[in-house]
């Protein structure tokens, strides 16, 4: 088997194998791969118009057109569109001040970027396990986990399914500390009512290859609390007052703070707006692929010992992935390979953090985190991507109900 990455993405692109039209006709069966990017078919107009507009660095039109998107569906006062989620979250350590010594707490069960982010200004991170329905941080040890050093809470909506915000809000409101989404998985996922990444000071997106929507490689910074509007334009611009001059609220542009590169080229916005404009659709095709595993895999699933999503009836899911809880690690392990030998490729997820070599350094230690070490041996991820096809996906559905749990 080949490297497997920290997320446990096969360390391949993640196309290979289809052609275009699908089954090959020849009788054998083709290969499913795990995720294919997302294309809404308007991307390379788009791209095109960019490129001709000679706009083609950052903060163009359809950087613009992205943001406002954004701004007017979550009524957020700023989003910034950026490089990636990792540098969304870089840029949320800056703003948030983060000093060497400082607290931030997130669950050990995520992608490195969210806490990487921080340690990366000297922070030591405090993990936390997650709930055994949802995979989210689990906010009944929160409070406990507080301590006078604590300086952010990081939560990360695993899946899309939002944390219980109503509880993490409160608790970091009533010990004035600022709560950070990693919405990644969650865009346009909502948790009573109110979308995901609009409950903390500021939230993070991806538009990685393997999220809902993509442009290669991307992200946005979802700046909720006002009070961070304008540092973050900042911090965005080299460290300069350049968004400021291009307003025209300032004659020349000068250098006023630290800061970095994190604007994204217009080309790519170009690529980004095109999948925006088509959420709808994308939202709906991928509500049917996941409600299809759902209901065909559920008396399956009870026969082996397997166990499926549990998503809690006030979180509209944006429907990120399709995961199983298998059995056992052994069975898991057995069941990736059964699926590859029959051309399925299933994969698993995060390795958890808190005990890695990594975590170690910070006094991470095996057992810590019961909850994130059983389900992360144990979770398997199934091919989710929207132009999966319908035969297709039953073709994966029988694959797997021939596997029996021994
Ligand atoms: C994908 C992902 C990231 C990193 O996103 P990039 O855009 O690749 O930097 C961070 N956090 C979570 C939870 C993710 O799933």
């Amino acid at each position: 088997m080949g490297a497997m990455r920290v997320d446990g993405q096969p360390d391949v692109p993640a196309v290979v194998a289809t052609s275009g039209a699908g089954a090959s006709g020849t009788g054998t069966p083709e290969h499913i791969p795990f995720n294919r990017p997302t294309l809404s078919g308007m991307e390379l107009v788009y791209i095109t118009q960019a490129v001709e507009k000679m706009h083609v660095s950052g903060d163009g039109d359809y950087t613009a057109k992205c943001s406002q998107l954004f701004e007017k569906v979550f009524g957020t006062p700023r989003v910034l569109l950026t490089t990636s989620c990792t540098h969304a979250l870089e840029m949320s350590a800056l703003l948030l001040d983060i000093q060497p010594g400082d607290e931030v707490i997130c669950p050990s069960f995520t992608f490195v970027s969210t806490i990487n982010a921080f340690v990366l200004r000297g922070a030591k991170p405090v993990f936390l396990d997650v709930r055994s329905d949802t995979l989210n941080l689990d906010e009944r040890m929160l409070e406990a986990a507080i301590t006078p050093r604590t300086k952010a809470i990081l939560v990360v909506h695993y899946g899309g399914v939002g944390c219980e915000m109503d509880t993490i809000m409160d608790i970091a409101n009533r010990h004035g500390i600022k709560v950070v989404e990693d919405n990644a998985h969650g865009l346009f996922g909502k948790f009573k009512g109110r979308y995901l990444g609009t409950f903390g000071a500021m939230a993070t997106q991806s538009f990685h290859e393997t999220k809902n929507f993509t442009c290669g490689e991307g992200g946005a910074l979802l700046i909720n609390d006002q009070q961070y509007v304008e540092r973050a334009e900042i911090l965005r611009e080299k460290g300069t007052d350049r968004s400021r001059f291009f307003r025209g609220q300032v004659d020349k542009y000068t250098w006023v703070d630290v800061g970095s590169s994190y604007l994204p080229s217009d080309i790519l916005a170009a690529f980004l707006y095109a999948q925006l404009e088509q959420r709808e659709h994308i939202q709906n095709d991928r509500k049917r692929i996941w409600e299809t595993y759902d209901a065909a895999l559920g008396d399956w699933a009870e026969a082996n010992g397997a166990t499926r999503p549990i998503v809690p009836d006030y979180c509209e899911q944006p429907y990120h992935l399709y995961y199983l809880l298998m059995p056992s690690y052994a069975e898991r392990t057995r069941f990736i390979k059964y699926l590859k030998e029959r051309g399925v490729t299933s994969v698993f997820h995060y390795l958890p953090l808190h005990n890695s070599g990594m975590g170690a350094q910070f006094g991470g230690r095996t057992g810590d985190c019961p909850v994130t070490e059983d389900v992360s041996d144990r979770l398997v991820r199934l091919p989710f991507y929207n132009s999966l096809k319908p035969e297709q996906q039953e073709h994966v559905i029988d694959v797997i109900r021939g596997f029996h749990a021994g």
